[in-house]
């Protein structure tokens, strides 16, 4: 299966970002969605890496850390004592690219053996493993686990089917 890319224009990267932060009211050109998108591999090369116990490369360490090292968004007290995010102003983007590079850096840096590679056929994210058991084999139970379940029950009814039937003896009554 061909990979999607979600990142594909400049306003993905802006409806990504008010999701998972805070919204984004300055424009958001190209330049800055080639380095989300650069960020964004470097991330996953270096978990790709740690995930098969191997050392992140330098290169991926260099990239993720100099967006980690940007200022990073802030948090306000909100109406009714709600905290609220807030990108900086005149970098939105970059800092809300900061946050991303700093949670990376916090999640690689873990060496606590939790994080994995989801074990669904067509899917290529990793996760990292805070439940108690630590025993996860899919990234969400509800995309991969269930299309793993399906697939898997459909191929043990398909060999039942396959199955020579036991013949009726013959001549005997039913
Ligand atoms: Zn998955």
């Amino acid at each position: 299966m061909t990979p999607t890319e979600l990142l594909a224009e400049p306003t993905d990267l802006g409806r990504w970002i008010a999701e998972a932060l805070a919204p984004v009211t300055e424009p958001v050109f190209p330049e800055l969605l080639a380095d989300a998108v650069r960020l964004r591999e470097a991330i996953h090369d270096a978990a790709r890496r740690v995930v098969d116990a191997r050392r992140v490369r330098p290169a991926d360490r260099a990239t993720i850390n100099g967006f980690a090292a940007r200022p990073v968004p802030f948090t306000e007290l909100g109406h009714g004592g709600v905290a609220m995010v807030r990108l900086r102003a005149g970098s939105q983007v970059e800092s809300a690219l900061a946050a991303v590079a700093l949670d990376a850096v916090d999640l690689l840096s873990r060496d606590d053996g939790r994080l994995w590679a989801c074990e669904g056929p067509a899917c290529s994210l990793l996760f990292h493993d805070a439940s108690r058991p630590g025993r996860r084999r899919w990234c969400a139970a509800q995309r991969c686990g269930n299309r793993v379940n399906l697939a898997t029950h459909r191929r043990r009814r398909a060999a039942a089917h396959d199955q020579p039937t036991t013949q009726r003896p013959r001549g005997t009554a039913c």
